[in-house]
Protein backbone atom coordinates (compact mmCIF):
# COMPACT_ATOMS: atom_id res chain seq x y z
CA UNK A 1 0.00 0.00 0.00
CA UNK A 2 1.28 3.63 -0.81
CA UNK A 3 2.19 6.00 2.04
CA UNK A 4 1.45 9.52 1.80
CA UNK A 5 3.13 11.67 4.74
CA UNK A 6 0.71 14.23 6.40
CA UNK A 7 1.56 16.21 9.47
CA UNK A 8 0.89 13.07 11.46
CA UNK A 9 3.23 11.03 10.21
CA UNK A 10 2.41 8.62 6.43
CA UNK A 11 -1.10 7.55 5.75
CA UNK A 12 -2.32 4.68 3.79
CA UNK A 13 -2.98 5.99 0.61
CA UNK A 14 -6.64 4.36 0.79
CA UNK A 15 -7.56 5.53 3.79
CA UNK A 16 -6.36 8.99 2.62
CA UNK A 17 -8.76 9.03 -0.13
CA UNK A 18 -11.67 7.65 1.67
CA UNK A 19 -11.57 10.40 4.28
CA UNK A 20 -9.96 13.32 2.93
CA UNK A 21 -12.34 14.16 0.53
CA UNK A 22 -15.52 16.30 1.26
CA UNK A 23 -18.05 13.67 1.20
CA UNK A 24 -15.73 10.44 3.14
CA UNK A 25 -15.40 13.66 5.78
CA UNK A 26 -18.81 14.05 5.27
CA UNK A 27 -19.66 10.33 6.06
CA UNK A 28 -17.26 10.06 9.30
CA UNK A 29 -19.03 13.38 11.19
CA UNK A 30 -22.38 12.65 10.02
CA UNK A 31 -22.05 8.68 11.48
CA UNK A 32 -20.32 10.97 15.20
CA UNK A 33 -23.11 13.06 15.44
CA UNK A 34 -25.45 10.13 15.48
CA UNK A 35 -23.12 8.11 17.33
CA UNK A 36 -22.70 10.29 19.93
CA UNK A 37 -26.88 10.90 20.20
CA UNK A 38 -26.46 7.24 22.02
CA UNK A 39 -24.70 8.87 24.81
CA UNK A 40 -26.81 12.24 24.77
CA UNK A 41 -27.81 13.53 28.21
CA UNK A 42 -30.20 16.45 28.95
CA UNK A 43 -29.24 19.94 27.94
CA UNK A 44 -30.98 20.88 31.53
CA UNK A 45 -29.45 19.83 35.05
CA UNK A 46 -30.84 19.95 38.64
CA UNK A 47 -28.20 22.04 40.26
CA UNK A 48 -28.67 20.61 43.92
CA UNK A 49 -28.80 16.92 42.66
CA UNK A 50 -26.86 17.22 39.43
CA UNK A 51 -29.45 14.88 38.06
CA UNK A 52 -31.42 15.61 34.67
CA UNK A 53 -34.51 17.24 36.11
CA UNK A 54 -38.32 15.20 35.22
CA UNK A 55 -40.57 17.42 33.48
CA UNK A 56 -38.70 20.13 31.73
CA UNK A 57 -36.56 20.31 28.81
CA UNK A 58 -35.36 23.05 26.16
CA UNK A 59 -37.57 24.26 23.24
CA UNK A 60 -35.27 25.59 20.40
CA UNK A 61 -37.35 27.68 17.96
CA UNK A 62 -37.40 27.19 14.21
CA UNK A 63 -34.60 29.72 13.62
CA UNK A 64 -32.40 28.42 16.32
CA UNK A 65 -32.42 24.81 14.75
CA UNK A 66 -31.93 26.17 10.70
CA UNK A 67 -28.54 27.25 12.64
CA UNK A 68 -28.34 25.16 15.18
CA UNK A 69 -24.11 23.94 14.88
CA UNK A 70 -23.54 27.57 14.96
CA UNK A 71 -25.76 28.99 17.93
CA UNK A 72 -25.04 25.48 20.28
CA UNK A 73 -21.50 26.86 19.94
CA UNK A 74 -22.20 30.61 20.56
CA UNK A 75 -24.17 28.95 23.53
CA UNK A 76 -21.77 26.78 25.15
CA UNK A 77 -19.37 29.60 24.89
CA UNK A 78 -21.16 31.91 26.94
CA UNK A 79 -21.68 29.23 29.42
CA UNK A 80 -17.42 29.27 29.63
CA UNK A 81 -15.19 30.93 32.26
CA UNK A 82 -12.44 33.00 32.12
CA UNK A 83 -9.74 30.14 32.69
CA UNK A 84 -11.90 27.85 30.16
CA UNK A 85 -11.37 30.16 27.49
CA UNK A 86 -8.06 31.16 28.11
CA UNK A 87 -7.47 26.85 27.91
CA UNK A 88 -9.51 26.74 24.65
CA UNK A 89 -7.28 29.60 23.19
CA UNK A 90 -4.11 28.16 24.48
CA UNK A 91 -4.91 24.22 23.06
CA UNK A 92 -5.92 25.77 19.45
CA UNK A 93 -2.84 27.95 19.66
CA UNK A 94 -0.44 25.79 20.60
CA UNK A 95 -2.18 22.69 18.08
CA UNK A 96 -1.32 25.02 15.26
CA UNK A 97 2.51 25.88 16.33
CA UNK A 98 2.56 21.67 16.09
CA UNK A 99 1.05 21.18 12.78
CA UNK A 100 2.98 24.08 11.92
CA UNK A 101 6.31 22.52 13.15
CA UNK A 102 5.58 19.41 11.69
CA UNK A 103 4.96 20.70 8.01
CA UNK A 104 8.24 22.92 8.73
CA UNK A 105 5.82 26.11 8.20
CA UNK A 106 6.34 28.72 10.24
CA UNK A 107 4.24 30.93 7.99
CA UNK A 108 1.45 29.33 7.79
CA UNK A 109 1.10 28.79 11.45
CA UNK A 110 1.62 32.30 11.67
CA UNK A 111 -1.41 32.93 8.89
CA UNK A 112 -3.46 29.99 10.99
CA UNK A 113 -3.36 31.55 14.49
CA UNK A 114 -4.71 35.26 13.20
CA UNK A 115 -6.97 33.76 11.22
CA UNK A 116 -8.02 31.75 14.51
CA UNK A 117 -8.05 34.56 16.69
CA UNK A 118 -9.86 36.62 13.89
CA UNK A 119 -12.79 33.93 13.83
CA UNK A 120 -13.18 33.51 17.84
CA UNK A 121 -13.33 37.18 17.92
CA UNK A 122 -15.86 37.57 15.25
CA UNK A 123 -17.88 34.59 17.05
CA UNK A 124 -17.60 36.01 20.27
CA UNK A 125 -18.68 39.80 19.00
CA UNK A 126 -21.08 38.78 17.27
CA UNK A 127 -22.94 35.68 19.63
CA UNK A 128 -22.32 38.85 22.28
CA UNK A 129 -24.05 41.69 20.31
CA UNK A 130 -26.41 40.21 17.61
CA UNK A 131 -29.50 39.24 18.63
CA UNK A 132 -30.90 35.72 17.91
CA UNK A 133 -33.32 32.95 18.41
CA UNK A 134 -32.97 31.62 22.05
CA UNK A 135 -33.24 28.23 23.51
CA UNK A 136 -36.54 28.50 26.00
CA UNK A 137 -37.09 26.48 29.10
CA UNK A 138 -40.17 23.89 29.09
CA UNK A 139 -41.73 22.68 32.31
CA UNK A 140 -44.26 20.20 32.67
CA UNK A 141 -43.81 19.27 36.16
CA UNK A 142 -45.59 20.84 38.77
CA UNK A 143 -48.46 22.16 36.55
CA UNK A 144 -48.78 25.24 38.55
CA UNK A 145 -44.95 26.04 38.22
CA UNK A 146 -43.16 30.01 37.46
CA UNK A 147 -40.32 30.16 35.88
CA UNK A 148 -38.38 32.71 37.92
CA UNK A 149 -35.18 34.95 37.34
CA UNK A 150 -33.90 36.55 41.24
CA UNK A 151 -31.13 38.78 39.75
CA UNK A 152 -31.11 40.55 36.41
CA UNK A 153 -29.82 44.22 35.46
CA UNK A 154 -30.97 46.97 33.05
CA UNK A 155 -29.00 49.99 31.48
CA UNK A 156 -29.71 51.76 34.90
CA UNK A 157 -27.00 49.52 36.24
CA UNK A 158 -23.15 51.07 36.00
CA UNK A 159 -22.72 48.18 34.83
CA UNK A 160 -25.30 47.00 32.18
CA UNK A 161 -24.65 47.15 28.68
CA UNK A 162 -25.52 50.66 27.19
CA UNK A 163 -28.36 49.31 24.88
CA UNK A 164 -30.31 47.13 27.58
CA UNK A 165 -33.43 48.94 28.26
CA UNK A 166 -36.29 47.33 30.65
CA UNK A 167 -37.46 46.25 27.27
CA UNK A 168 -34.69 44.53 26.50
CA UNK A 169 -34.38 43.00 29.28
CA UNK A 170 -37.58 41.53 29.41
CA UNK A 171 -38.08 40.77 25.90
CA UNK A 172 -34.71 39.17 26.56
CA UNK A 173 -36.79 36.95 29.74
CA UNK A 174 -39.53 35.92 27.51
CA UNK A 175 -37.52 34.83 25.09
CA UNK A 176 -35.62 32.24 27.39
CA UNK A 177 -39.10 31.06 29.01
CA UNK A 178 -39.32 33.20 32.16
CA UNK A 179 -42.36 33.95 33.69
CA UNK A 180 -41.08 36.32 36.16
CA UNK A 181 -37.85 38.48 36.46
CA UNK A 182 -37.10 40.71 39.04
CA UNK A 183 -34.92 43.77 37.62
CA UNK A 184 -32.27 44.17 40.40
CA UNK A 185 -30.69 47.14 39.30
CA UNK A 186 -27.90 48.19 41.27
CA UNK A 187 -28.38 51.36 43.80
CA UNK A 188 -31.89 53.01 43.08
CA UNK A 189 -32.20 51.71 39.73
CA UNK A 190 -35.29 52.55 37.29
CA UNK A 191 -38.28 53.44 38.43
CA UNK A 192 -41.27 51.18 36.91
CA UNK A 193 -44.70 49.79 37.74
CA UNK A 194 -43.74 46.54 39.60
CA UNK A 195 -46.11 43.59 37.35
CA UNK A 196 -45.67 45.42 34.26
CA UNK A 197 -46.39 43.10 31.44
CA UNK A 198 -46.20 43.49 27.58
CA UNK A 199 -43.28 46.03 27.48
CA UNK A 200 -41.83 44.68 24.27
CA UNK A 201 -43.65 43.46 21.04
CA UNK A 202 -45.92 41.74 23.34
CA UNK A 203 -43.75 39.47 25.75
CA UNK A 204 -45.38 38.27 28.56
CA UNK A 205 -42.51 38.16 31.14
CA UNK A 206 -44.02 39.72 34.58
CA UNK A 207 -41.67 41.97 35.51
CA UNK A 208 -40.99 42.57 39.61
CA UNK A 209 -38.75 44.89 41.70
CA UNK A 210 -35.91 44.59 43.83
CA UNK A 211 -32.40 45.69 44.25
CA UNK A 212 -28.58 44.91 44.21
CA UNK A 213 -26.26 46.27 47.12
CA UNK A 214 -23.67 45.64 49.92
CA UNK A 215 -25.93 44.50 53.38
CA UNK A 216 -23.25 43.30 56.59
CA UNK A 217 -20.13 43.76 53.36
CA UNK A 218 -21.89 40.88 51.79
CA UNK A 219 -23.47 41.34 48.07
CA UNK A 220 -27.09 40.88 48.12
CA UNK A 221 -30.29 40.34 45.78
CA UNK A 222 -33.25 42.58 48.00
CA UNK A 223 -36.73 41.15 46.79
CA UNK A 224 -39.74 43.98 46.68
CA UNK A 225 -39.42 47.93 46.50
CA UNK A 226 -35.57 48.59 46.29
CA UNK A 227 -33.57 49.99 49.56
CA UNK A 228 -36.92 48.48 51.40
CA UNK A 229 -36.61 44.79 51.07
CA UNK A 230 -36.63 42.36 53.88
CA UNK A 231 -35.60 39.04 52.16
CA UNK A 232 -32.37 39.04 50.60
CA UNK A 233 -30.28 36.55 48.32
CA UNK A 234 -26.73 36.34 48.44
CA UNK A 235 -25.28 36.53 45.11
CA UNK A 236 -22.22 34.99 43.33
CA UNK A 237 -19.06 36.05 42.30
CA UNK A 238 -18.59 36.83 46.56
CA UNK A 239 -17.80 35.58 50.11
CA UNK A 240 -20.90 32.93 50.58
CA UNK A 241 -19.72 31.90 53.91
CA UNK A 242 -19.33 33.86 57.79
CA UNK A 243 -22.06 33.91 60.26
CA UNK A 244 -21.91 37.62 60.61
CA UNK A 245 -23.92 38.35 57.61
CA UNK A 246 -25.85 35.11 57.63
CA UNK A 247 -27.08 35.67 61.16
CA UNK A 248 -31.13 36.90 61.11
CA UNK A 249 -31.65 40.74 61.59
CA UNK A 250 -34.31 41.94 63.49
CA UNK A 251 -36.28 42.84 60.04
CA UNK A 252 -34.13 41.82 57.45
CA UNK A 253 -32.36 38.38 56.75
CA UNK A 254 -30.17 36.66 54.04
CA UNK A 255 -33.34 33.88 53.27
CA UNK A 256 -31.69 32.23 50.09
CA UNK A 257 -28.06 31.95 48.28
CA UNK A 258 -27.89 31.44 44.43
CA UNK A 259 -26.19 28.30 43.66
CA UNK A 260 -26.08 29.35 40.17
CA UNK A 261 -25.09 32.58 39.22
CA UNK A 262 -24.63 33.38 35.51
CA UNK A 263 -21.88 35.97 35.53
CA UNK A 264 -18.90 33.80 34.31
CA UNK A 265 -17.30 34.35 37.78
CA UNK A 266 -20.75 33.27 39.76
CA UNK A 267 -20.79 30.21 36.93
CA UNK A 268 -17.03 29.01 37.96
CA UNK A 269 -17.72 30.05 42.24
CA UNK A 270 -21.39 28.04 41.91
CA UNK A 271 -19.10 24.72 41.28
CA UNK A 272 -16.10 25.53 42.72
CA UNK A 273 -17.35 26.33 46.10
CA UNK A 274 -20.03 23.81 45.99
CA UNK A 275 -19.46 22.50 48.99
CA UNK A 276 -19.30 25.62 51.03
CA UNK A 277 -22.96 26.71 49.89
CA UNK A 278 -24.70 23.41 50.75
CA UNK A 279 -23.40 23.95 54.19
CA UNK A 280 -24.25 27.53 54.46
CA UNK A 281 -27.28 26.38 53.08
CA UNK A 282 -28.31 23.96 55.86
CA UNK A 283 -26.53 25.82 58.61
CA UNK A 284 -29.16 28.52 58.26
CA UNK A 285 -31.51 26.85 56.55
CA UNK A 286 -31.69 29.00 53.23
CA UNK A 287 -33.10 28.46 49.38
CA UNK A 288 -30.98 27.99 46.46
CA UNK A 289 -32.12 30.11 43.57
CA UNK A 290 -30.23 30.37 40.51
CA UNK A 291 -29.99 33.85 38.82
CA UNK A 292 -28.83 34.55 35.48
CA UNK A 293 -27.33 38.36 36.55
CA UNK A 294 -27.71 39.14 33.41
CA UNK A 295 -26.68 42.39 32.03
CA UNK A 296 -27.50 42.90 27.76
CA UNK A 297 -24.70 40.19 26.97
CA UNK A 298 -25.26 37.27 25.10
CA UNK A 299 -28.47 35.39 24.44
CA UNK A 300 -28.04 32.27 26.50
CA UNK A 301 -29.93 31.46 29.46
CA UNK A 302 -27.89 29.82 31.81
CA UNK A 303 -30.65 28.83 34.66
CA UNK A 304 -34.01 28.81 35.89
CA UNK A 305 -35.29 29.24 39.09
CA UNK A 306 -38.63 26.88 38.78
CA UNK A 307 -41.29 27.81 42.09
CA UNK A 308 -44.48 25.86 42.79
CA UNK A 309 -47.38 28.56 43.19
CA UNK A 310 -50.80 27.18 42.74
CA UNK A 311 -52.76 29.33 40.59
CA UNK A 312 -50.20 32.29 40.30
CA UNK A 313 -51.41 32.86 36.81
CA UNK A 314 -54.57 34.46 38.67
CA UNK A 315 -52.41 36.19 41.71
CA UNK A 316 -52.00 40.54 41.36
CA UNK A 317 -48.59 41.21 41.26
CA UNK A 318 -47.53 42.69 44.83
CA UNK A 319 -49.15 39.09 45.67
CA UNK A 320 -47.33 36.69 43.80
CA UNK A 321 -44.24 38.94 44.75
CA UNK A 322 -45.24 37.94 48.48
CA UNK A 323 -45.08 34.49 47.70
CA UNK A 324 -42.25 33.95 45.96
CA UNK A 325 -40.27 36.17 48.89
CA UNK A 326 -42.47 33.55 51.22
CA UNK A 327 -41.08 30.53 49.52
CA UNK A 328 -37.48 31.43 49.76
CA UNK A 329 -37.95 32.44 53.50
CA UNK A 330 -39.65 28.76 54.02
CA UNK A 331 -36.41 26.96 53.30
CA UNK A 332 -37.23 26.88 49.19
CA UNK A 333 -38.65 23.26 49.24
CA UNK A 334 -40.81 24.37 46.27
CA UNK A 335 -38.02 26.08 44.31
CA UNK A 336 -36.08 24.01 42.03
CA UNK A 337 -33.08 25.66 40.24
CA UNK A 338 -32.10 24.22 36.64
CA UNK A 339 -29.53 24.95 34.59
CA UNK A 340 -28.03 24.76 31.16
CA UNK A 341 -25.49 21.46 31.29
CA UNK A 342 -22.21 23.55 30.59
CA UNK A 343 -18.54 22.25 30.11
CA UNK A 344 -17.77 21.80 34.13
CA UNK A 345 -14.79 23.21 36.12
CA UNK A 346 -11.41 21.85 36.28
CA UNK A 347 -10.18 21.14 39.57
CA UNK A 348 -6.85 20.05 38.22
CA UNK A 349 -4.35 21.70 35.91
CA UNK A 350 -4.96 18.69 33.99
CA UNK A 351 -8.32 18.87 33.89
CA UNK A 352 -7.96 22.38 32.47
CA UNK A 353 -5.83 21.57 30.08
CA UNK A 354 -8.35 19.14 28.91
CA UNK A 355 -11.51 22.09 28.84
CA UNK A 356 -11.40 21.85 24.83
CA UNK A 357 -12.31 17.69 24.71
CA UNK A 358 -14.44 18.08 27.69
CA UNK A 359 -16.33 21.08 25.62
CA UNK A 360 -16.81 19.43 22.58
CA UNK A 361 -18.22 16.24 24.40
CA UNK A 362 -20.40 18.33 26.54
CA UNK A 363 -21.71 20.39 23.60
CA UNK A 364 -22.54 16.50 21.00
CA UNK A 365 -23.57 15.02 24.24
CA UNK A 366 -26.38 17.46 24.93
CA UNK A 367 -28.01 18.28 21.59
CA UNK A 368 -31.38 17.26 20.72
CA UNK A 369 -32.31 14.59 17.84
CA UNK A 370 -33.96 17.73 15.97
CA UNK A 371 -30.31 19.37 16.49
CA UNK A 372 -28.65 16.29 15.34
CA UNK A 373 -30.69 16.52 12.13
CA UNK A 374 -29.62 20.34 11.40
CA UNK A 375 -26.05 19.46 11.94
CA UNK A 376 -26.19 16.46 9.42
CA UNK A 377 -27.64 18.66 6.76
CA UNK A 378 -24.71 21.20 7.21
CA UNK A 379 -22.28 19.03 7.12
CA UNK A 380 -23.95 17.58 4.06
CA UNK A 381 -23.90 21.22 3.11
CA UNK A 382 -20.65 21.80 3.87
CA UNK A 383 -19.46 18.66 2.03
CA UNK A 384 -21.71 19.54 -1.38
CA UNK A 385 -19.66 23.16 -1.13
CA UNK A 386 -16.49 22.39 -0.58
CA UNK A 387 -16.76 19.65 -3.75
CA UNK A 388 -18.34 22.07 -6.05
CA UNK A 389 -15.59 24.61 -5.13
CA UNK A 390 -12.54 22.17 -5.01
CA UNK A 391 -13.27 20.66 -8.77
CA UNK A 392 -12.37 23.50 -10.69
CA UNK A 393 -9.32 24.27 -8.30
CA UNK A 394 -8.08 21.53 -8.82
CA UNK A 395 -8.00 21.07 -12.32
CA UNK A 396 -6.63 24.45 -12.22
CA UNK A 397 -3.46 23.39 -10.23
CA UNK A 398 -3.22 19.74 -12.12
CA UNK A 399 -3.05 21.92 -15.66
CA UNK A 400 -0.28 24.08 -13.56
CA UNK A 401 1.42 21.21 -13.02
CA UNK A 402 1.44 20.34 -16.27
CA UNK A 403 2.82 23.30 -17.75
CA UNK A 404 6.94 22.72 -17.75
CA UNK A 405 6.74 19.71 -20.03
CA UNK A 406 10.13 17.79 -20.51
CA UNK A 407 10.93 16.83 -24.03
CA UNK A 408 14.08 15.55 -23.23
CA UNK A 409 13.42 11.95 -23.77
CA UNK A 410 11.76 12.53 -26.93
CA UNK A 411 13.34 11.36 -30.08
CA UNK A 412 12.34 12.66 -33.53
CA UNK A 413 9.87 10.73 -35.68
CA UNK A 414 12.68 10.80 -38.30
CA UNK A 415 15.99 10.96 -38.67
CA UNK A 416 16.84 14.05 -41.17
CA UNK A 417 17.59 12.88 -44.46
CA UNK A 418 21.55 13.22 -44.71
ZN1 LIG B 1 -25.89 41.62 39.69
Amino acid sequence: MRLTTSPWGPVPSRLRTLLFNPFGAATAATVAIWATGLFSESALVDAATLKSPVGAGLDLPLGYLLFAPWFALVDHMSLLSVPQHLSIVCFALLSIALVGALKRDSKWALVTSLGFLIVLGVIVTVGTLVPRPMARIRVSVPADNVVVDFHSHTNASHDGRKGFSLAANQMWHARSGFDVAYVTDHGEGQPFAAGRTGLAGGASTIMLRGGEFVWRGRHVIGLGAPMNTRALIQTLPGAVTGDSALRPGPDTMIVATELVDGAPRGLAQGERERADIFAVRDRWALAFVGSSNQHGWGFTSPVWSVAAVPNWRSLAYPELDHRLQQLLTGGGKDVRVLARRRTAEASTMLGLALTPVNFAVTMIRTLSPAERVSWTAWVGGIALLATLLGRPQSTTADARKRVPLDFGDLKPAYEPAA
